[in-house]
């Protein structure tokens, strides 16, 4: 009874092994790692060997029983071999420790096979209807090999378990080990009758396949659980659903919504959740489109959530059965609303740019068109002599070319805004220096237009502030030009309020509002746009290009300040802008008007009559002439004057003497004013303090900008007026040492000398000029008399210096070694001093030539010096005749 037993638990157990490790091989199929290898190879040598055994057991025929019995060594010593190969990698023993042992197993496992196989090892005998055996005394040393041999591989066995165990930290892998364990002890346990007994004396029985199979039955449970974290598909799909960064909603066949992942229950609002259009804005109809078509396909389309905040990227496709039919739907979505709102904003950029460039090239042709037009005009007008008609011709030629230029300016200041580059310059100002220049720019142009310019500056506001001045200017200015154009009549005023102070920092409100024709509602927000132009048909004959008020608003933006616009279309604006400055001197600004009155007052004393006796001013130029001008001008304000004629000479004479301001030419040769400056900064001297003014006849719109940067005061453009030169005094000399004679005392009470010039010249002028005219007529003697303070006198010393100062040979030489570096330097200065004296024409050539040479168009310097060369000896001749 016991042998039906033993058969039917090998036969059943021996199945379900074999079962087992084909199914965990062929459900893991996707799992990386090799257990379900191992697992396969369990439940294969189990079955084998159960089944050699059971059939061993009732095998009548004696004389087959070893046969049968090496079909089962055969399995024993895989499924042994089998389990060390899986501790071996289990255990982690690198890769050297590894082979070996495995190579060993495999050795040990073939001498166990070629030794114990042997027929007479064991004695078969059929007792009780069941096959027994007995170890053969004769032959003892088979059966010796093969117990030691299982010895060996339980040794091996073990000792990479315990290794494996040591070096885990995973519980899964303990857990995992504990079933090795356990598998084995009960192998162990049913190859006691098997084995064991044959060495004591006692029939073997055929049990230990029991074991195998017990042994493949605990593993494969031990694998599922080291099995389930795996990397593999399966493992990670569950947690894969709820971690991408997509949405998942997988449908019924009915269309209605199964599953969803995290990703979708989060981004999707709707109450109901059952069907595609409670979470999206989509019709029936489309959804039974979608379906249709991703029964079959992948079907791609783009969706709406419910509320039409966000777009979605949405693929379906059904999922299908062994027999090609569907039992669910798969959707999967992504989150497309920045991708559409950036390819949106890209559409509009590039509209905008190529709006902005046809715009830009119809604003700049409008002015070159003028000029071109004008210019042939002035031709004809030259060909015809009417020098009249022609000078009105070039002034207009000139007026174009301002406004082409301002547009240029605009432009550049816009992109160089756009692309980042635009540098806020702070530095320390008086604000009511700006607000007063602001007002006398507007004055004028209101009164002209009949407009009342009304002003009201609180006169709390701190008198000295620190940030972007050229700027804050622009941007006023910009308002208050704007206000004057769009102005019919009625008033313009400009309001500075202070809103708060915080530590030094003081918050301002600059508002300008006219009475003008005002802007429609809906047009407010296109005001800022580049080139945006209201009204157009209405204000075809205001001048502008739409840029002022886009690069307003950018420069505000820039400034970190805040800009706005209220107004009442037919009645008027008001555009304001808030700004945080810096407070350098706390002192109020005062009431504007009575220190407006008190400047104008100031300017026509400090114009006409000022005592600076007490000042030293060092002039640099290397143009004699330059020279005299300067001390001509300033010869009535008894200054000290000092002087040097190149960049190197100065450095001599800063090192010896303090000066209270240097006026220093920009265009030397050798070292200019601007490496003068740089030396002059790091040489250690007595004039760090001493504002350095540069006179540059390169007066573009910008140079100021760039002068302050190199660290100049100021500057001053040639040929200097008189009136702007002692404006730059009263600005950068100390206070204390400018005497002002009282209006009632025109003579001065500290100086016979200092009288008003302005007075004197004009009676000079009205009796002489006309016999100036006639004896220099080949000169503009009006021009020249009014960079000369209308001094005849000082007009025709000027001119003799010009004369004296012959700068033929330098041109001259420089041209013929083409050191045009240098020629560049000396026509630069024959094109400012002709200027002086009046010599307009052959200024205007010599400053083409300075092009020339600038541009490197030295061609054009070929054909034309000595045309011109020859046409300043003409000059020279002329003018030497009259003296
Ligand atoms: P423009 O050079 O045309 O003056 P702006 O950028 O300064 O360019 O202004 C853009 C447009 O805004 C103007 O063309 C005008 O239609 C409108 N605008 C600007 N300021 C005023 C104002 N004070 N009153 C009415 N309309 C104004």
């Amino acid at each position: 009874m016991i042998w039906i037993v033993n058969n039917c638990a090998l036969l059943i157990l021996g199945t379900i092994a074999g079962v087992m490790g084909v199914s965990f091989y062929l459900r893991n199929s996707s799992s990386a790692g090799n257990i379900r290898h191992y697992m396969l190879f369990y439940g294969v040598f189990s079955a084998l060997w159960c089944l050699s055994y059971a059939v061993l057991g009732v095998m009548q025929d004696i004389s087959l029983c070893p046969y049968i019995r090496v079909v089962g060594l055969i399995a024993i010593d895989s499924f042994l071999m089998n389990e060390v190969f899986l501790a071996t990698e289990m255990a982690g023993i690198g890769k050297r420790a590894s082979v070996i042992i495995r190579i060993s197993a495999a050795v040990i496992s073939i001498i166990d096979l070629l030794v114990f196989s042997n027929r007479e090892v064991d004695i078969f005998v059929r007792e009780d209807g069941y096959t027994r055996w007995y170890a053969n005394s004769e032959i003892q040393f088979g059966r010796s090999v093969h117990n030691v041999y299982e010895v060996l591989m339980f040794l091996v066995l073990f000792t990479l378990a315990i290794i494996w165990l040591k070096k885990t930290r995973l519980k899964r892998s303990r857990k995992f080990m504990l079933y090795l364990f356990m598998a084995n002890f009960s192998l162990l346990f049913f190859t006691i009758p098997d084995t064991v007994f044959p060495n004591f004396g006692l029939p073997g029985v055929a049990t230990s396949g029991i074991g195998g199979a017990v042994c493949t039955i605990v593993m494969w449970y031990g694998a599922i659980i080291a099995n389930s974290f795996n990397v593999s598909v399966g493992n990670i799909t569950h947690r894969l659903f709820d971690f991408i960064e997509a949405g998942v909603i997988v449908f019924d066949t009915d269309r209605h919504i199964a599953i969803m992942n995290a990703y979708a229950e989060n981004h999707l609002s709707g109450e109901k959740r059952e069907k595609l259009n409670d979470l999206f804005n989509i019709s029936e109809a489309d959804i039974s489109h979608m379906f249709e078509k991703g029964a079959n396909e992948i079907y791609s389309t783009r969706l709406w959530d419910k509320k039409g905040e966000k777009a979605y990227s949405v693929k379906l496709n059904s999922v299908k059965d062994t027999y090609g039919e569907p039992y669910c739907i798969l959707m999967v979505f992504a989150d497309i609303t920045e991708e559409i709102e950036l390819a949106d904003k890209f559409a509009v950029a590039s509209q905008a740019k190529s709006q902005f460039l046809a715009n830009m090239s119809h604003e700049i042709r409008t002015p070159i068109n003028g000029i071109m037009g004008m210019n042939t005009m002035l031709i004809d007008e030259l060909d015809d002599g009417n020098v009249d008609d022609a000078r009105k011709y070039a002034m207009n030629i000139t007026s174009a070319s301002q406004t082409l230029l301002s547009i240029i300016n605009d432009i550049l200041d816009i992109s160089k805004i756009e692309s980042g580059k635009m540098e806020l310059i702070p530095v320390e100002y008086e604000i009511f220096s700006v607000l007063n220049d602001c007002y006398n720019m507007t004055l004028s142009r209101a009164e002209e237009k009949g407009l009342r310019f009304e002003i009201d500056i609180d006169s709390s506001i701190p008198s000295v502030l620190y940030g972007d001045e050229v700027h804050i200017r622009q941007i006023i200015n910009n308002f208050l030009s704007n206000a004057v154009k769009y102005t019919r009549a009625g008033k313009i005023s400009l309001r500075l309020k202070e809103l708060s102070r915080k530590g030094d920092n003081v918050e301002l409100s600059v508002e300008v509002a006219d009475t003008g024709i005002g802007i429609k509602k809906e047009d407010v927000g296109k005001l800022f746009k580049n080139f945006t132009r209201l009204d157009e048909q209405k204000n075809r004959n205001i001048e502008g290009t739409g840029l002022g008020l886009s690069l307003t608003e950018k420069l505000v933006k820039l400034m970190g300040g805040e800009i706005n616009v209220e107004s009442e279309y037919g009645k008027g604006s008001t555009f304001s802008v808030k700004l945080s400055q810096k407070i350098v001197n706390e002192a109020p600004v005062g009431n504007f008007s009575d220190q407006y009155n008190e400047f104008v007052n100031q300017k026509k004393e400090n114009t006409n009559v000022i005592d600076i006796h007490d000042a030293s001013i060092l002039v640099v130029d290397d143009v004699e002439m330059n020279i005299q001008v300067v001390k001509g001008m300033l010869k009535k304000t008894r200054a000290n004057i000092d002087t040097a004629y190149s960049g190197e000479e100065c450095l001599d004479k800063i090192a010896k003497s303090h000066y209270d301001i240097i006026f220093l030419d920009h265009m030397m040769p050798e070292m200019d004013g601007i490496e003068t400056l740089e030396r002059m900064r790091k040489q250690d001297n007595s004039n760090t303090d001493t504002p350095v003014i540069i006179l540059t006849a390169n007066a573009v719109v910008g140079a100021k900008e760039m002068y302050l940067e190199k660290g100049f005061a100021d500057y001053l453009s040639k040929p200097i007026r008189r009136d702007d030169l002692i404006d730059m005094l009263c600005r950068y000399l100390p206070k204390t040492m400018i005497n002002v004679p009282s209006i009632e005392n025109p003579e001065g009470n500290t100086d016979d000398n200092a009288v008003s010039i302005e007075a004197e010249s004009e009676a000079v002028n009205a009796g002489k000029s006309k016999s100036l005219e006639e004896r220099f007529s080949v000169l503009d003697t009006k021009t020249g008399m009014n960079y000369c303070m209308n001094d005849e006198e000082f007009y025709v010393e000027i001119i003799g210096t010009y004369v004296e100062n012959d700068k033929r040979r330098l041109i001259a030489d420089t041209y013929a070694a083409e050191n045009w570096k240098d020629y560049e330097t000396y026509v630069h200065a024959l094109k400012s001093t002709s200027l002086n004296i009046g010599a307009v024409e052959l200024s205007e050539h010599a400053k083409a030539l300075e092009f020339a040479a600038k541009e490197g168009n030295y061609d054009y310097i070929r054909e034309n010096h000595k045309k011109i060369y020859d046409e300043y000896s003409e000059m020279l001749d002329k003018l030497r005749d009259k003296l």
